[in-house]
């Protein structure tokens, strides 16, 4: 039976119990295949040293990588190094020079290391230790009939860099392997269902790459994997012709060829035209500036982000008429407008963008249903508003109306 080049087995009851969200198997999926190596598979266990026995070596028998995580912590719950222990048969050796790392790691903190952590300076025989510079579990690698298996703390910013500086090398010489080629092609504003429509047949053709279709709320994501035996001439050239494809078929809603999310993408652009943008958030409460200031050196570009809930606060922050909510109320093509507008002028941004809506469950009515939002974007001279019926819950709604207004900035962009 061939072996898989690599899989992940996550530790922890509360993976299980669904009271934590596994961060660790798109991290680690992402770092192999920097190094040309594939998750072949992922196994979930909990907290018990017979399950985890079991569960490795059944996955060691199948692998030549097995990257384990979690469990090794101080407290009795966490039990993956004894469970490891039992899977390769070796006892568990208590190490004087990591016991003083743990004290020392613990002392800089100002704290002193107890009984418990004596726990953490026993490793199976026969294993190296994999130092954790963040915390006080150290990891370890071990080598057993033919799979190399590496076991991790389960905090993420403690696995990550040690996967980084410890596993990822090691793996990489292993296999020594060029990275896999991924390409992705970002899309919004276009169903799924129409995007293959559009594409199926180009992504039908392609012989050096496999394709998923990912959707989510900020879009739909058509990502290239290159395949094992692609031709390197041809994993350029398809890419290259699914890249033109799109751009024909789809304009303004194909936004990324990359991994930029869509604000990153509409700043860039703002920054390379000395241009700048606020927005006057509504239904959206902030979700809008979240997206623009989550990437480092947003400052340049994005001024500013009033959240005005309540009509006194769109009249008296961004002068929003009386008047106009009056006669046409709140959820409305001519406040959104006033909005966009009013943003703009008071922080003399560019663009001024906009969100009013009914993200529910209450407030709807049958002419301003839940889920109807208007979104503008406004500049000096002229706006656009556009309205939209968006389906599904409250967040939904507000995250599906967040992504909406930074499509409506980015198409503007796109014409001008
Ligand atoms: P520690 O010494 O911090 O206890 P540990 O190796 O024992 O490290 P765990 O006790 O299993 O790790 O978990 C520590 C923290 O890491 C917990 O908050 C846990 O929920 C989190 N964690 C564990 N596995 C994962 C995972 N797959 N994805 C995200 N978080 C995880
Ligand atoms: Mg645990």
């Amino acid at each position: 039976m061939q072996r898989h080049d690599a899989e992940v087995l996550l530790v922890g009851n509360e993976l299980l119990r669904g009271e934590r969200r596994d961060a660790h198997l798109a991290f680690v999926a992402q770092a192999m295949q920097r190094t040309g190596v594939r998750i072949a598979e992922c196994h979930c266990v909990g907290d018990d040293i017979h399950a985890i026995a079991e569960k490795l070596r059944e996955r060691m028998a199948r692998t030549r990588v097995l990257v384990v995580t979690g469990g090794l912590g101080p407290t009795d719950d966490d039990v993956t190094r004894e469970g490891v222990a039992e899977a390769v048969q070796q006892p568990l050796e208590f190490r004087d020079e990591q016991w003083s790392h743990i004290a020392t790691f613990m002392a800089s903190r100002g704290r002193t290391a107890s009984e418990a952590n004596r726990r953490q300076a026993h490793f199976p025989r026969g294993s190296e230790v994999l130092a954790n510079p963040l915390g006080t579990a150290p990891g370890f690698a071990l080598a057993y009939e033919g799979a190399h298996v590496f076991v991790l703390p389960g905090p993420p910013p403690e696995l990550q860099p040690m996967l980084e500086t410890l596993v990822v090398p090691r793996v990489s010489q292993l296999f020594a392997r060029p990275p896999l080629r991924v390409e992705t092609f970002r899309t919004i504003g276009i169903a799924e269902s129409q995007l293959f429509e559009i594409l199926g047949e180009t992504t039908f053709a392609l012989r050096a790459y496999s394709v998923s279709w990912l959707p989510s709320i900020a879009g739909v994501d058509v990502v290239l994997t290159q395949k094992a035996d692609a031709d390197a001439g041809a994993l350029q050239a398809e890419a290259d012709h699914v890249h033109t494809r799109m751009q024909e078929a789809l304009g303004s809603k194909y936004y990324e060829r990359g991994v930029r999310p869509l604000a990153l993408v509409a700043s860039d652009t703002l920054r390379h035209r000395t241009q700048s943008v606020a927005v006057a958030e509504s239904l959206t409460g902030g979700s809008i500036a979240r997206l623009f200031t989550e990437h480092a050196g947003s400052s340049e570009v994005f001024l500013a982000s009033a959240v005005t809930y309540s009509n006194e606060s769109k009249i008296s922050l961004l002068g929003v008429r009386a008047e106009t909510i009056e006669q046409f109320g709140a959820v409305s093509e001519e406040t959104c407008t006033e909005m966009a507008h009013g943003i703009r002028r008071r922080v003399n941004a560019t663009y001024g963008v906009a969100t009013t809506g009914i993200a529910g469950p209450g407030g709807g009515s049958p002419q301003k249903p839940v889920g109807l939002v208007f979104l503008g974007v406004a500049w000096e001279g002229g706006s656009q508003i556009k309205r939209v019926m968006y389906a599904g819950d409250r967040a939904v709604i507000r995250d599906r109306a967040a992504h909406g207004a930074l499509w409506l900035l980015h198409d503007r962009l796109a014409r001008t």
